[in-house]
């Protein structure tokens, strides 16, 4: 309909929310959508859309922001990995992230662990070419959207013969996150899905919510225009009754996905059971590596265990990330926690609800 038009065009946008509050009027009820997807949360927050969103239209940040989900115990699993004698080569957002006994990466380096900063997994690639003597081990967090990278960069580490690269795998899966919670009676009536997540699996690992949930499931884009025609689709779903998985980002999502980028990461990982932060452990939600490339997994390779740790001490972000409540229910929440002194890593991650909700909303 519109894709083709500037998003940023006034009449555009006007258009749009005029016809999301018009679906929503006749509709005649409230609806609580999830996003789980921190560029929505994002997108959502930055460009002053929730304030105009119908009053009737209530938005949850869900389990969508790597960082956030990131479990304590992998937290601290990386702190010990620090302690070693390796390189450990990182996204620059896991530095800030607090173990629960309030340390992080970043402290760790100030001691003496040598972290690096990364942009992409084959970054570390190079460091470990021009390291031989040393060992470096690269933290992998993130869902489908960045496996397929972190795959071709064992791969392509296996292919130079660099036995001193291996990966923590902290991946994590969509899909059973959303079935885990639907599951726990949430009360969520519909979700925003992740188009970075989509673009790689496509739209049948999400089929499971009309279908098993009867709730209605919409991809979308992360302009603000988008994002409000895919809220549009939401309750054309609610009002005929969810049927498939809708697509609104269909110009960037192909309903198949990218199957290369797919076949990529189930050559080199296999699901395993994960735990998440708020959600606990879920059944095959994570991606652990293969036989075949054991030589690059890290855990083994250090014999990591993510042994259970205490809670950061009144942390709220497991409620924020299952949508039981929003940062500004948590006590700690823009007294003691701030984007420059985060208690938790919703307010570290710049795609963090937390953070989102102080830096662009007015504390509602
Ligand atoms: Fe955790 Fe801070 Fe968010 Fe509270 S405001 S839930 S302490 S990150």
């Amino acid at each position: 309909m519109f894709f083709n038009k500037n998003y940023q065009d006034p009449k555009l946008n006007a258009g749009l929310l005029a016809r999301l509050r018009n679906e929503m009027e006749s509709l005649g009820r409230p609806v609580r959508f999830m996003e789980v997807c921190g560029t929505h949360t994002v997108s959502i927050f930055r460009s002053g859309l929730r304030s105009l969103l119908p009053d009737s239209m209530e938005h949850l940040s869900g389990p969508g922001c790597p960082v956030c989900v990131t479990h304590d115990s992998e937290v601290a699993a990386f702190l010990s990995l620090a302690e070693k004698d390796v390189i450990i080569a990182t996204f620059g957002d896991l530095l800030r992230v607090p173990a629960p006994g309030g340390r992080n990466l970043k402290n760790a380096k100030s001691e003496g662990a040598d972290v690096r900063i990364v942009y992409s997994p084959m970054d570390a690639v190079n460091i470990a070419a021009d390291n031989p003597g040393r060992d470096v081990v690269f933290l992998a967090v993130g869902f489908e959207t960045t496996a397929p990278g972190v795959a071709g960069a064992i791969m392509s580490a296996k292919k130079r013969g660099l036995s001193n690269f291996t990966v923590l795998s902290c991946h994590k899966l969509v899909p059973p996150a959303l079935e885990t919670l639907l599951s726990g009676n949430n009360s969520i009536d519909a979700f925003l899905l992740p188009g970075h997540v989509a673009v790689i699996t496509g739209t049948a690992p999400f089929e499971f919510v009309p279908e098993k949930w009867k709730k209605p499931a919409v991809i979308g884009g992360f302009e603000p225009a988008e994002i409000v025609y895919a809220l549009i689709k939401i309750v054309e779903q609610i009002k005929s009754g969810p049927g498939l998985v809708v697509n609104a980002y269909g110009h960037v999502v192909p309903a198949d996905g990218n199957p290369s980028a797919r076949k990529i990461m189930d050559t080199v990982f296999e699901p395993r059971d994960a735990k998440w932060r708020g959600l606990g452990m879920i059944p095959d939600s994570g991606l652990g590596i293969r036989e075949e490339f054991e030589s690059a997994d890290a855990a083994k390779r250090y014999g990591i265990v993510f042994a259970d740790t205490k809670p950061i001490p009144g942390c709220r972000c497991g409620d924020v990330l299952s949508g039981k409540m929003t940062p500004a229910g948590c006590p700690l929440f823009g007294k003691v926690c701030t984007p420059r002194t985060p208690t938790g890593p919703c307010m570290v991650s710049t795609e963090g609800s937390c953070a989102a909700w102080y830096n662009y909303s007015s504390g509602e």
